[in-house]
C-alpha cells in the first residue's frame, strides 16, 4: 500500500484499535486497482457515528443519521461511513431510513455497481463479494443485483452508469443496460442537483464520447431537463464530444448548437450555480466574437485566463474547419500590453479635465474602451502623454 491509503491507514488502525472493523471502500479500491489516481479515500467502518466522534478529534458530522462523518486529519477529509442498509428513496435523494449494521457484507450489497462494491483492509485484503475486480479486468459496469431492482430504488444510477462508462471507458453490461432502458422515465423522480453532479462529472471523463454514445443510444436524454426538448443537441455532438472542464463548457457548446436557449435557461433548469453561468457566459462570448473576428489580442484580453482552456476546446468543438491552440492564446496573452482597465495609464477623471466642458456621461466609458483597444492591439503606447494626445485628436462626439 502506497500514498493516501498510508496516511488513511492511521485511521483504520485507531478504528480497530478501538474494537471495531474498518475497511477502505468504494471507489478509491477501484481506482487502485485500475491504477488510475486515487480520488477521495472512503472508509467504511462498523463503529457508529457517535463512536468515531468519540475516538478522533477533527471530525465534521455531516450525516450523522446516515452514519456518515468526516474525520480530518493532516489536512486531508476522510469520509468515515457505519456499516448500513438502507430503506426507500422515496423523496429521491436520501433513503427514508437506515439501519446500522456489524457486518459490512449488507453494506456491500447496498453498492451501485459491482466495481464500486470493493473494499479492502488495512493489509490490502480484498474483499469482493459480487465479482467487481474482474468486471474491472472486462472492463464493465453491471448492477449489484438485479438492475430493475437496483435502478427504481434509485434511479440516479442510471446516470451514474453513464458516468462511469465517460471515466473509464467500460462497456455497460448488457442486463444492466436493458434495466437502464426499463427504469429510464424514472429519472424524472431524481433531484435535480444530483443528476447535475454526475453529468458533471460526466462531461469531464477522459472517455466522455463513451458517456455520450450510452446517452444518445439509450436517450436518456428524453429524461433531462431542456434535451428532453431538444434531443438532437446530444444527436449532433454525441459523435465528435471531446473531454470538457465544466458544465459551464457543456453548456457553452450547447448554446453554441441552439442560440434559442440561453445560458440562464441552462443554468436554471439544471440548478447550477452563478459561477457556472458566469464562466458560461464569458465562453459564449469569447466564441461568438472569434467566429465574428478570430483570435486576436483583444479576445484573449477580454476573456479571464482561467477560461483559456475551455475556450481553446470549444473552438475545436464548435468551428470544423477552425482550431486554435493553447499555445497560441498563450502566446497572444504573454504580449498583451496591459491586463485590465485598472492598468490604463489614463482614467475617467483625466477625460472629464481634458473636455471640462462636457458633463459626466457614458462617452466616457466609450471613450476608455476605445483606448482600451487601441493599448491592447498595440496601435498606442500605454504612456499618460500619448494616451492624452490621442484623445484630442480623437475628441468625443457628443450630440
Ligand atoms: P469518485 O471517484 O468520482 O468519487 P466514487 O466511486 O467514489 O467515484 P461516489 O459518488 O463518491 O463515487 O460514491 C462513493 C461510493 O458510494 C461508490 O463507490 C458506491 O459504492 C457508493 N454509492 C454512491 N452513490 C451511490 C448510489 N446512488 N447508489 C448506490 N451506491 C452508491
Ligand atoms: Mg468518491
Amino acid at each position: 500500500l502506497k500514498g493516501p491509503f498510508i496516511d488513511a491507514k492511521e485511521i483504520i488502525n485507531k478504528i480497530e484499535k478501538n474494537g471495531h472493523q474498518a475497511y477502505y471502500v468504494g471507489g478509491c479500491v477501484r481506482d487502485l486497482l485500475l491504477q488510475r489516481p486515487i480520488g477521495d479515500i472512503d472508509i467504511a467502518t462498523s463503529a457508529p457515528p457517535t463512536k468515531i466522534l468519540e475516538i478522533f478529534d477533527h471530525v465534521i458530522p455531516v450525516g450523522m443519521e446516515h452514519g456518515t462523518v468526516i474525520v480530518r486529519q493532516k489536512g486531508v477529509s476522510y469520509e468515515v461511513t457505519t456499516f448500513r442498509v438502507e430503506g426507500n428513496y422515496s423523496d429521491h435523494r436520501h433513503p427514508d431510513t437506515v439501519q446500522f449494521i456489524d457486518q459490512i457484507d449488507k453494506d456491500l450489497e447496498r453498492r451501485d455497481f459491482t466495481i464500486n462494491a470493493l473494499a479492502m483492509n488495512r493489509e490490502g485484503c480484498i474483499i469482493d463479494l459480487f465479482d467487481g475486480k474482474a468486471d474491472l479486468y472486462k472492463k464493465v459496469i453491471r448492477t449489484v443485483g438485479n438492475g430493475v431492482e437496483r435502478f427504481y430504488e434509485d434511479p440516479l444510477r442510471i446516470i451514474r452508469a453513464l458516468r462511469f462508462s465517460s471515466q473509464l471507458g467500460f462497456q455497460i453490461e448488457t442486463n444492466t443496460l436493458t434495466a437502464m432502458n426499463q427504469v429510464k422515465h424514472q429519472i424524472l423522480t431524481i433531484a435535480i442537483e444530483r443528476m447535475t453532479t454526475e453529468m458533471s462529472k460526466l462531461v469531464q471523463g477522459k472517455y466522455v464520447h463513451h458517456g455520450f454514445a450510452y446517452l444518445q443510444k439509450t436517450k436518456i436524454y428524453d429524461y433531462l431537463p431542456i434535451l428532453k426538448k431538444h434531443p438532437y443537441i446530444i444527436d449532433k455532438i454525441s459523435t465528435k464530444i471531446k473531454p470538457l472542464g465544466s458544465l459551464s463548457e457543456l453548456f457553452a457548446l450547447f448554446y453554441m448548437i441552439e442560440t434559442s436557449i440561453s445560458i440562464s435557461t441552462w443554468v436554471k433548469s439544471w440548478k447550477c450555480s452563478n459561477k457556472v453561468r458566469r464562466e458560461a457566459s464569458h465562453l459564449v462570448d469569447a466564441l461568438k466574437y472569434y467566429e465574428k473576428n478570430g483570435l486576436n489580442q483583444w479576445l484573449v484580453y477580454q476573456l479571464p485566463s482561467e477560461y483559456h482552456d475551455g475556450f481553446v476546446r470549444l473552438v475545436n468543438l464548435v468551428f470544423e474547419n477552425l482550431s486554435v491552440s493553447k499555445t497560441e492564446v498563450a502566446s497572444y496573452e504573454r504580449t498583451l500590453p496591459i491586463r485590465s482597465k485598472k492598468e490604463l495609464d489614463i482614467d475617467g477623471n483625466d477625460l472629464v479635465e481634458l473636455f471640462p466642458h462636457l458633463n459626466r456621461g457614458p462617452w466616457i466609458q466609450h471613450k476608455l474602451q476605445e483606448l482600451e483597444k487601441e493599448v491592447v492591439f498595440g496601435k498606442l503606447n500605454n504612456n499618460r502623454n500619448l494616451l492624452k494626445e490621442w484623445i484630442k485628436w480623437n475628441p468625443p462626439e457628443i450630440n
